[in-house]
């Protein structure tokens, strides 16, 4: 094989970084996966159940949303062709962007084509650096992301703590130096499954008027019968930004923003996402509208979830875990050291359970953790399987 070209500074750079983030266990290898990450998967031919794909409603390999992404693809090809702005819309991107709305229970919608590129777009489109921005300390890197590019000044309120939210709003608007002050939060949080208050949000929203942005990334397609988050609260009306991904519960790929017709005109008029960046390709967004039409004829999907999630919480709880205070699907098993949980996962999935190490920087230092995602494609066989490899290797490890 022969070597790329690369400068002597990259190389050092490159040799001592990640040799360094090896040595703190900090690094882990992607591995390849035979097969469409169902419930159960296959890494080099052998089989795992895995509770670490984000595919909750197990859309990711529904014929339904197959062949609806088939139909659209014959229709209007393989890709969109160019940037919305320069060569038009296709009419499948409107359908898409309408039915977003309907189900969100706002006036428009715009569609980006990836949840990390909607919060850079979005955010960044609406704030600058005349604003503050208030947001969660454990809000997600693309909302961490979008708020730097936005140039506003980035103030960090303490997780969920209504009390700090309520004092730096106060101290941020009695400042008199912004122009506009937004509080950004995750509708669930990814790590931990728990949910933002968002009825005691809206409230000290009202009081030092904020614009509400809340990312439910997490929450579409878990929460309000598949709504998201928002619609649980019943506070469609009281969300300036309601973001969510295509790509977890809805199992294809995008982002995007639901609200007023005057924001989604201004986003589609300045995210640069949107202006310079070609759309969802047209097959996407046929098999996502699919998926929305599922959620809203058949509530089995998003029932079979729960049910799944709260049989598995309970048993990882009762062999011993700490499961932390997660609210949703999301289950983690809390192990604090980094070196630690990545041997820990490392077990589980050589025994044949396929699951996520998370550590930091994606949780601060000392929180690792094993992430779990039961979905409504597994099976009660599948979730036993994987608790008595868990009861196993936790035993193993003294852990349990
Ligand atoms: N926001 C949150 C809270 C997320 O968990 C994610 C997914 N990791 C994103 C945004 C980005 O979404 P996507 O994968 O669709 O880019």
């Amino acid at each position: 094989m022969t070597s790329n070209h690369s400068s002597s500074s990259l190389e050092t750079f490159l040799d001592q970084s990640l040799s360094d983030l090896k040595s703190k266990g900090l690094f882990s290898d992607i591995d390849v996966l035979d097969q469409a990450n169902g419930p159960v998967i296959s890494i080099n031919g052998q089989k795992k159940i895995n509770l670490a794909s984000n595919n909750y409603l197990g859309f990711v390999t529904h014929p339904e949303l197959i062949k609806a992404s088939e139909e659209a693809t014959k229709t209007y090809g393989v890709g969109a062709g160019a940037v919305r702005t320069i060569n038009g819309t296709l009419k499948i991107h409107q359908e898409l962007e309408d039915r977003l709305a309907k189900f969100k229970g706002t006036e428009a919608a715009i569609a980006f084509q990836s949840g990390f590129n909607c919060n850079m777009g979005a955010i960044s489109a609406v704030m600058n650096k005349n604003d503050a921005i208030l947001s969660d300390e454990l809000n997600h890197a693309s909302i961490i992301d979008g708020c730097r590019l936005s140039g506003a000044r980035i103030i960090r309120v303490k997780h969920s703590d209504m009390k700090d939210l309520e004092e730096q709003a106060k101290e941020a608007r009695d400042s008199g130096i912004f122009e506009k002050i937004m509080f950004i939060t995750d509708g669930v949080f990814s790590m931990d499954g728990d949910i933002a208050k968002l009825d005691e949000i809206v409230k000290i929203a009202e009081k030092y008027d904020l614009i509400l942005y809340v990312d439910d990334a997490h929450g579409s397609g878990v929460l309000g019968g598949g709504a998201g988050t928002v619609k649980a609260f019943g506070l469609s009306d009281k969300i300036d930004f309601q973001m969510g991904t295509l790509s977890k519960a809805i199992g294809v790929v995008g982002g995007y923003v639901a609200g007023s017709q005057k924001l989604i005109t201004w986003l589609k008029s300045q995210a640069r996402p949107f202006l310079f960046s070609t759309s969802l390709t047209p097959g996407a967004a046929g098999a996502v509208i699919k998926a929305i039409d599922l959620m809203e004829q058949d509530t089995s999907y998003v029932d079979k979830l729960w049910e799944n999630a709260r049989y598995f919480k309970e048993k990882l709880q009762r062999i011993g875990f700490d499961i932390g205070q997660s609210e949703t699907p999301i289950t983690p098993v809390i192990l604090g050291d980094e070196k630690l949980t990545q041997t820990f996962a490392g077990k589980l999935i050589e025994q044949g359970v396929y699951v996520k190490p998370i550590v930091f920087p994606t949780v601060p230092f000392g929180a690792g953790r094993v992430r779990n995602m039961p979905t409504a494609a597994h099976t009660k066989e599948m979730l036993d399987e994987a608790i008595k490899i868990y009861e196993k290797v936790g035993k193993e490890m003294n852990l349990i």
